[in-house]
C-alpha cells in the first residue's frame, strides 16, 4: 500500500492512522517486533491477516521475517527477481516495454524510467516522457502495469 498523494508532513500522522486501522482488523498485531528484513521492526500478522490476501497460506507464520514493515519517506520498490515487464502510460493507454519478453534484458525505454526514478528518490518531480504521445512529462508514479504492477514508487 501506498499513499502516492501524501505529504511528507502527513506521512507520519497516516502511517499511525494505517497501523491503528489494521490493528482494529486484527490483520497486523499492535506491539512491533524483529520480524522484517531491513527495518528495526514491523508488525506480525494478525488473528486476521487471511481477510487481506488472495490466496490465504499460513506457511509463513512459521518464518521469523513475516511481518509489515511501515515506511515513511520516499522508496522505490523493484521486483528484485524476474524481469522489469511493461507499464501503460495513463494519458495515451500504450505500453511501454521496459525488458524484452524474450530475453529478460532491459530495452532501451528502460533508461528514462530509471533515470526519472533516481531523481524522484532524491528529491525531485520523477517525470519521463512517454515514447508514444511524448506531449507530457508524466510522473513514473503515474504509471501502471498492464498485468501486474512493475514498477512502483510511494511517498508515504
Ligand atoms: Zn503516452
Amino acid at each position: 500500500m501506498a499513499d502516492v498523494e501524501a505529504t511528507e508532513a502527513e506521512a507520519a500522522a497516516l502511517a499511525d492512522s494505517m497501523v491503528r486501522w489494521l490493528v482494529g482488523e486484527g490483520v497486523i498485531m499492535k506491539d512491533p517486533t524483529d520480524c522484517v528484513l531491513g527495518a528495526d521492526s514491523g508488525y506480525p500478522p494478525g488473528p486476521n491477516f487471511r481477510s487481506v490476501v488472495i490466496h490465504p497460506n499460513d506457511d509463513f507464520l512459521t518464518l521469523w521475517t513475516n511481518g509489515v514493515e511501515l515506511s515513511t519517506g520516499r522508496r522505490v520498490f523493484h521486483p528484485g527477481q524476474g524481469e522489469l515487464g511493461a507499464v501503460t502510460c495513463p494519458r495515451c493507454d500504450q505500453m511501454v516495454l521496459l525488458s524484452d519478453p524474450a530475453t529478460g534484458s532491459v530495452t532501451d525505454q528502460w533508461q528514462p524510467f530509471a533515470d526519472a526514478l533516481d531523481s524522484w528518490y532524491a528529491g525531485g518531480l520523477g517525470h519521463v516522457l512517454c515514447p508514444h504521445c511524448s506531449l507530457l512529462a508524466i510522473s513514473t508514479i503515474g504509471y501502471g502495469s498492464p498485468g501486474r504492477r512493475s514498477l512502483s514508487a510511494s511517498s508515504t
